[in-house]
């Protein structure tokens, strides 16, 4: 004989294991989230086919969307340092540029233009406002002030090994005080943006040209090597 406590207790038992068991039998089929293939999205075929991840308890050789798929980190620039056959042998980071206040545009590059009679320019004109600043673009003596028919008042500079003669021309005025024989500084002025000798009245600007000192250490001979791709390796270091 039985009393209605164990049948109440049967009857809990039984359902009890129907719930359980249909459970099991729901879920036995589904996969768990880790054992899902990942949607395309997330799939690095290069990277999961050259270098499968190890799977071990802490990672599980599942693709990490956010890691694998990340692209590669672009390819910098090479330093202005490795650039040096552009810039004739010069390196760019010891010097500054000689005129503030510019963009990149107003550079240009004019060293291969013919100018009267044909004679080659060899250097490279940078238009600025009368009056602007020019500074030294390098640390060395003067060498030379000189008014010329062409240039007008100009500006030349060794640099501080004495490899390198600077030429800056069509300069409105000297800077006060400015000697030959005397040391500038790198950034220090030496004059002002003018249009004195053949430039144009309505066109001032800074005509810098740089040459390669022969051994004789002469101002007024060298070779000519193009400022413009140092010029520009000058002016985009001073932005960053
Ligand atoms: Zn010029």
């Amino acid at each position: 004989m039985r009393s209605p406590f164990v049948k109440f207790f049967v009857l809990f038992a039984v359902v009890l294991g129907s719930l359980v068991i249909g459970y099991y039998l729901t879920t036995r089929h589904s996969p768990s989230l880790a054992d899902r293939p990942l949607p395309p999205l997330y799939s690095d075929p290069i990277k999961t086919a050259e270098q499968p991840i190890p799977a071990t308890a802490s990672s599980p050789a599942r693709p990490d969307p956010f890691i694998l798929t990340a692209p590669p980190a672009p390819s910098s620039p090479p330093p202005i340092e490795e650039n040096r056959e552009a810039t004739g042998g010069l390196d760019p980071g010891g010097f500054i540029f000689p005129l503030d206040g510019l963009k990149r545009t107003d550079i240009q590059n004019t060293f291969d233009d013919t100018r009267g009679s044909g004679r080659k320019h060899e250097a490279t004109d940078i238009m600025a406002p009368r009056g602007t600043p020019v500074h030294a673009i390098k640390e060395g003596n003067v060498v030379k002030l000189f008014n010329s028919k062409l240039g007008g008042l100009t500006v030349y500079q060794f640099d501080d090994k004495q490899e390198y003669c600077f030429y800056y021309a069509h300069l409105d005025r000297y800077a006060t005080g400015l000697k030959e024989g005397m040391l500038l500084r790198k950034g220090d002025v030496l004059g002002y943006v003018g249009s004195t000798g053949d430039a144009a009245a309505n066109a001032p600007h800074l005509h810098l040209a740089i040459f390669k000192l022969g051994p004789e250490k002469h101002w007024w001979q060298g070779t000519p090597i193009n400022p413009y791709p140092t010029l520009v390796a000058i002016f985009d270091n001073s932005k960053k």
